[in-house]
């Protein structure tokens, strides 16, 4: 397939700030490619170029984007950089600086080729190569074609499109409607992979599809926890007699895969960890006693002379490049596992959670630094509440509650609520913080002169693929925080409202960025609201808001599809409205 048919459909997508008409777009692009390329235009949509967990992780960085640029023109990195403060995507100034006509006509296929030798380039004199090739690209491509070709490259995509979206539009292509979306829902949330659950249903139809299935070294879509306002509606709302009571980790979500002595540590995003746990993996590979298996748990940071669970952000310090053993050494992890979703060539995925965990239990040997998640079982609130005090005293966050009924499988990338957390209380009237997703910020003034004075915040609505607002922070934040808000939000910036981001006029903000960045707020209480978008009634003209937003931390660890979604925040509303 022609780049140029993909370039026109992206400029397409970009000039429509509406949905349907991006997924009408995209089915009518996927309808027309060859089946050997259909992967790669599913990634190119997304901005990546291989699953996202993989390896071949472009973003080459501003220094190289503005070197190839550079070359391909005819002018030196300092003219394309200062090109690029003004107009804030490199996109943009390739397109305005590269004089050249170009002339060669470029495939899909072969501009992948390129941007995957750039981005495995690696060794002594791997950063000339990488501008060399970028630069021959660039100057072969059209204009209109640089564009999406640099913002490939530097991991800047800015369509606007998310999975769900994407996956829409797959259905619409192939399965006649969006309707259809669940069964590629479903392939995608235990493959991870869109561009071959796109490959798999060009090729092989529904049935190839349906046969997607857990793969080693290939991470699931993580199960997640719903919450409750009262303890007393966990057994209400779980649907199983009995439930099980284990602890709450704070610490790093790790999906370990063992094969043979090979072992894969996924984080929640789904990107190899590996590395940054070499503890973790030697513990697998000795203490797990099976050939191959697939664990889900947590990874913290234990202090075994003083048996106390050590916070969260001692645990981030590990997130390093360099060092690693070095700092393994002085912050030990210990894992907790709390499933198991594949066993000696058997999905576990359909087994119940008690069976789940009892051949976890079989096959892990325990040790101090590798366990199955410490629980109990119980019928009654008053056992959950006993265990989850006893959690709070011993430094745990609180606990998570997971159904015990005979559905009770494992629900790839779902919230549902076989698992319900509870956490300490943080707020009255709410009984948890909110990971939302800044869209915009207005410019500070007195004091906070030179940064934002209050950044917009969305939540996430995974139906419609929208990030909708739900307060206007201000508060919360330190004087280090808020210094350091300019430099945090630069990358997303953009100069007008991303099509995926719903905001009401009357709270359009001064500044817009792209939905990219998490943040953990606590607030009072949510009302209804003329103002922000979050489950918005057309006809009542309202949507939903939280009070009293303060700033509690960042959650880098969060892409902004994973932020607590308009449901929840629905959901939280009814409830506090029941207490
Ligand atoms: P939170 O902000 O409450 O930590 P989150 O927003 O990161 O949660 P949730 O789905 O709301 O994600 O909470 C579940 C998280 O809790 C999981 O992603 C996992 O990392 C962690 N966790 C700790 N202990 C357990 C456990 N025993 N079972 C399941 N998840 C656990």
């Amino acid at each position: 397939m022609k780049f140029a048919t993909l370039a026109s459909c992206f400029e397409r997508l970009e000039a429509t700030s509406s949905r349907n008409e991006m997924i009408a777009l995209l089915a009518r692009l996927l309808a027309g490619v060859p089946p050997d390329e259909i992967g790669i235009v599913c990634y190119f949509v997304l901005g990546e170029i291989g699953p996202g967990y993989s390896e071949v992780n472009l973003g080459i960085g501003d220094r190289t984007a503005a070197a190839a640029i550079a070359l391909a023109a005819g002018t030196d990195p300092a003219s394309v950089e200062a090109a690029a403060r003004e107009l804030g995507d490199y996109g943009d100034v390739a397109t305005r600086l590269i004089a050249a006509p170009g002339e060669e006509p470029l495939s899909v296929a072969g501009v992948h080729r390129t941007l995957s030798e750039i981005a495995g380039a690696s060794g002594p004199g791997s950063a000339d190569r990488k501008v060399n090739l970028l630069a021959r690209l660039l100057a072969a491509a059209t204009p209109r074609q640089r564009r999406y070709i640099s913002r490939l490259a530097a991991g800047e995509m800015r369509l606007g499109v998310g999975d769900m979206t994407l996956l829409d539009a797959l259905a619409e292509a192939f399965l006649g409607s969006k309707a259809q979306r669940p069964p590629l829902e479903h392939a995608y949330n235990v493959s991870s992979d869109i561009g071959r659950v796109a490959r798999t249903l060009r090729v092989e139809g529904l049935f190839g599809v349906q046969a997607i299935t857990v793969t080693l070294h290939k991470p699931i879509r993580p199960m997640l926890t719903q919450r409750v306002a009262r303890i007393s509606e966990i057994l209400e709302r779980i649907g199983s007699p009995v439930v099980a009571v284990e602890e709450k980790y704070d610490g790093e979500r790790i999906q370990a895969h063992k094969d043979g002595d090979d072992v894969t540590l996924f984080s929640r995003r789904l990107t190899d960890v590996t590395h940054q746990y070499p503890d973790i993996a030697r513990h697998v590979r000795q203490s797990v006693r099976a050939d191959a298996a697939i664990l889900d748990g947590e990874a913290v940071a234990f202090d075994h002379e003083t048996g106390t669970y050590r916070p969260f952000q001692t645990l981030m310090r590990r997130r390093r490049k360099h060092r690693v053993s070095e700092v393994a050494g002085e912050i030990p992890a210990t894992y907790r596992a709390f499933d198991l979703l594949y066993l000696n060539g058997e999905s576990y995925l359909y087994r119940s959670y008690p069976e789940r965990r009892a051949r976890l239990e079989e096959v892990l040997a325990r040790d101090n630094y590798i366990s199955p998640a410490d629980r109990i079982v119980t019928s009654d609130t008053d056992g959950i509440t006993a265990f989850y005090l006893s959690c709070i005293e011993r430094g745990l966050e609180g606990v998570v509650c997971k159904s015990c009924a005979d559905d009770s499988f494992y629900r790839a990338g779902a919230r549902e609520w076989q698992w319900i957390k509870w956490k300490s209380d943080y707020a009255p009237g709410i009984s948890d913080t909110l990971d939302l997703v800044i869209v915009g910020a207005n410019a500070g003034r007195g004091k906070r002169a030179g940064t934002y004075g209050s950044v917009l915040c969305a939540a996430y609505n995974p139906e419609e693929d929208l990030f909708q607002t739900v307060c206007g922070m201000g508060t919360g934040f330190s004087d280090v925080d808020l210094a350091d808000l300019p430099r945090r939000l630069a990358a997303a910036k953009v100069d007008r409202q991303p099509v995926r981001v719903m905001v009401n006029p009357q709270a359009g903000p001064d500044f817009w960025f792209a939905p990219r960045r998490v943040v953990e707020v606590l607030g009072i209480e949510i009302t209804e609201s003329p103002i922000h978008t979050c489950n918005w009634d057309p006809e009542r003209r309202r949507g939903l808001a939280l009070r009293f937003p303060r700033f509690v931390r960042w959650r880098d660890e969060k892409s902004p599809e994973q932020a607590t979604t308009a449901a929840e925040v629905a959901a939280m509303f009814r409830r506090q409205r029941e207490v």
